[in-house]
């Protein structure tokens, strides 16, 4: 099971994502999370990160590109994978194909942009496993801390309201075309061709997750 989780930054796709994985057995591949271990442990990558990151501008399609093939080739992912984060250009779309990775579902979460806005205010993340947690509509047991582990929860740079607004505006732009790449492959006659599903954002992480599960086995 090949899974492409496309949608807005803030649309829940890291939720869905664990829920999906977990349910699949299949390894959950966050470019997002790749690029921060990167910045915590000091690597070249990270340092090339950083700054576009903090400023919520896009990493190079030539650089995340590498990352996501080489992290494919690893045993986990022999059965498949989930990506969350990736790809969000359509030279990064076409590089899957070029690689002969196959993806059998794209699911596009699609959520308006004022609800964005007020959910990222209000997420927190615990870095160190990238698990997220919103302090009204999904929050954690105990304030401020991490469920599994205990330990603190942070708001990250790009999660403020100025950043997110210049990120969904990079999603309107550069992103937001592989719906339609992905619609239009979905309805070829290509043997490769992907299923796609369109879930409404705007509604309980459950329900989201009940729609998805049961469109999936479909
Ligand atoms: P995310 O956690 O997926 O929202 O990603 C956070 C940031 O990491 C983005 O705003 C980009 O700067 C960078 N990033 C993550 N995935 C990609 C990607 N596939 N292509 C380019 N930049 C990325």
């Amino acid at each position: 099971m090949k899974i492409i989780l496309l949608g807005p930054p803030g649309a829940g796709k890291g939720t869905q994502a664990d829920i999906l994985c977990k349910k699949f057995g299949i390894p959950h591949i966050s470019t997002g999370n790749i690029l921060r271990d990167a910045i915590k442990s000091g690597t070249d990558l990270g340092v090339k990160a950083k700054k576009l990151m903090d400023q919520g501008i896009l990493v190079s399609d030539e650089v995340i590109v590498g990352v996501v093939i080489e992290r494919i080739k690893q045993k986990d992912c022999e059965s498949g994978f989930l990506f969350d984060g990736y790809p969000r250009t359509i030279p990064q779309a076409k590089a899957l194909e070029d690689n002969h990775v196959e993806i059998n579902v794209v699911i596009e979460i699609d959520v308006p942009d004022e609800v964005i806005i007020e959910r990222m205010s209000g997420r927190r993340v615990h870095l160190a496993s990238g698990r997220t947690y919103h302090i009204e509509f999904n929050p954690p047991k105990i304030e401020g801390k991490d469920d599994e582990t205990g330990e603190e929860l942070i708001q990250r740079d790009d999660d403020h309201p100025e950043t997110v607004r210049k990120r969904l505006d990079i999603y309107h732009k550069q992103t937001e075309p592989l719906i339609e790449y992905y619609k239009k492959y979905s309805e070829s006659e290509a043997d490769t061709k992907p299923v796609f599903i369109k879930i409404q954002g705007d509604q309980t992480i459950e329900r989201i997750n009940e729609n998805m599960a049961s469109m999936i086995s479909k």
